[in-house]
């Protein structure tokens, strides 16, 4: 990293413990979303580099310091990490806010949050066990083995990029394995400064975690397809994780992916109003919407529909908007442009679909608190759960409340939808907060609390949402492979032409 005077701050990536350009030398710039203004550098890595990278990571993976690293080691030097990112979550926050443009409130919260996964893995690194397994046969010693699953390829989105890097990070490292990571274009920024005051202070040895810095279709892809990776985790949009996935599956490497949500926010007539407005708002406007776990549909119950929207609009209409680096401010700006003229378009859409506008609805210019990728905190009510803006991620402050009649009616809105990420339930009834939340098709179900996560609790996505989980101890699991290890101590190898089946054979 080197700062060029007068012009962008110049970034190199690292790959095989080596600080470098892309091999084709070419660089894209990174931009700030509040000024619009770019602000650095990045290496525009292309198959060349991922080619390179894979190949350190593979041979890092086979031989040297780490393959022969015990599992306690490997824990002890997790938790080194977290260390590190402890002692610069501050910095490492404000240069999320710098590249995403989300609020410094919620990103320095979530960096101070993020050393906990690599405690809780690195904690886990030794306790994953085989086991010895009795089988049918005499004269047979059988056990498994737990084994890493190799080089693992971690594609990163841009809403929350070292946040999302420690959720794959740390559990294939506590696994053993060694890892390529495509983090956002949009967002690359924080994980280069992440290798360098974290990962190489930490004394990672060279070729275990390496970045490839650079677009989808080129970088990605070339991972994807690396045939050198065995494993890739995804988080991003549902489009490009059906697009990851395939690729993947021409050479069989072991995929999970988090993907996206339209969740429902569902409010009871027996909640407690200012809990569940609260939790509402939190759901849609926190993170200007662009969190995948967005409650942007907002279910509420007839008998007090009207009642509870004029509280909603009440606390919207006061949300603060302007510079994400201010610690008063509530809502930030979009991050990238594609994604603030999607945010527009499908503000359009529900218009034109006959939804009614009761807040915002368009951009947010300086005279609003906003700037150049802003939108107004929007709210739509009288919308029909079929309309595109009830059934499409918008990832924006764009919020469709719907009506229901009953717990019934309220389950069939919830769960027609393609994804099933997550959901909100508000109800004082021991009932309703036992029931729904089995009823929902959603890989996480929040009652009377919403956008809560733990480093101990899994993580992922029904339906288009997803595959596999993160978090928790089963997350480990997406990163190993069992090996069945059978040990005969027969005195003869018995009859060459017939499959060892039963106890006799
Ligand atoms: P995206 O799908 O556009 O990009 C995600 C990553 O994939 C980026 O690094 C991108 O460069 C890369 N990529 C794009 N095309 C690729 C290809 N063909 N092959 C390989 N890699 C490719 O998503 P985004 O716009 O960065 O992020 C927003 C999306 O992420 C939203 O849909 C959101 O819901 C989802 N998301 C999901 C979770 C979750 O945990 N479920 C968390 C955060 C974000």
């Amino acid at each position: 990293m080197q700062d060029v005077p007068n012009t962008l701050k110049a970034y190199k990536t690292y790959i095989d413990g080596q600080w470098c350009d892309a091999a084709s030398g070419k660089t894209f710039q990174t931009f700030d979303p509040y000024t619009g203004e770019p602000w650095a550098l990045i290496p525009e890595c292309d198959a060349a580099d991922v080619d390179r990278a894979c190949n350190a990571a593979y041979r890092a993976f086979e031989s040297g310091p780490w393959a022969s690293m015990t599992q306690t080691a490997r824990g002890r030097m997790l938790r080194r990490i977290a260390s590190l990112v402890e002692k610069h979550a501050e910095h490492l926050a404000r240069i999320e806010v710098q590249d995403n443009g989300k609020l410094i409130s919620e990103m320095s919260a979530q960096l101070k949050y993020l050393p906990e996964w690599y405690y809780y893995f690195g904690g886990l690194a030794d306790k994953i066990t085989g086991a010895v397994v009795p089988v049918d046969k005499p004269d047979t010693f059988t056990y498994t083995l737990r084994e890493p699953a190799g080089v693992c390829g971690l594609i990163i989105p841009w809403n929350s990029p070292l946040l999302l890097v420690g959720w794959k990070l740390a559990p294939a490292l506590a696994a053993g394995c060694t890892v390529v990571i495509k983090p956002s274009e949009y967002t690359s920024a924080s994980l280069l400064e992440f290798m360098k005051l974290v990962i190489e202070e930490a004394g990672v040895p060279p070729g275990v975690v390496n970045v490839v810095t650079g677009y989808g279709a080129t970088a990605g892809e070339a991972l994807v397809t690396h045939p050198k990776v065995a494993k890739i985790a995804f988080t991003g949009g549902s489009a490009t994780g059906s697009r990851v996935a395939s690729l993947a599956a021409a050479s069989f490497k072991k995929v999970s992916l988090e993907l996206g949500g339209k969740s429902p926010n569902i409010v009871f007539d027996d909640c407690v109003l200012d809990d569940a407005v609260n939790g509402a708002i939190s759901g849609i406007f926190a993170a200007t919407g662009q969190t995948c776990v967005a409650g942007s549909r907002l279910l509420v119950q007839e008998s007090i529909h009207d009642a509870f929207v004029e509280k909603l609009l009440a606390t919207a209409r006061t949300a603060k908007l302007g510079n994400p680096m201010s610690f008063e401010t509530q809502v930030g700006p979009v991050t990238t442009p594609p994604q603030y003229q999607k945010v527009l378009s499908y503000i359009d859409v529900a218009k034109g679909e006959g939804a009614r506008c009761v807040l915002g609805g368009g951009a947010a210019g300086p005279e609003m608190g906003g700037g150049k990728y802003f939108v107004q905190p929007t709210v739509f009510t009288g919308v029909d759960n079929r309309m595109r803006i009830a059934q499409e991620e918008v990832f924006g402050p764009v919020l469709s409340v719907i009506r229901f009649k009953d717990e019934e009616d309220a389950i069939r809105i919830a769960n027609d939808v393609i994804y099933g990420l997550a959901a909100g339930v508000w109800t004082q009834s021991v009932k309703r907060a036992t029931i729904m939340p089995r009823r929902i098709r959603a890989g996480t179900v929040w009652v009377n609390t919403y956008r809560a996560v733990s480093f101990t609790m899994p993580f992922g996505g029904f339906k288009s949402s997803g595959v596999g989980r993160e978090n928790g101890q089963d997350a480990i699991g997406e990163y190993l492979e069992t090996k069945s290890v059978w040990i005969s101590t027969a005195a003869s190898a018995g009859n060459p032409f017939v499959m060892k089946t039963s106890p006799q054979s």
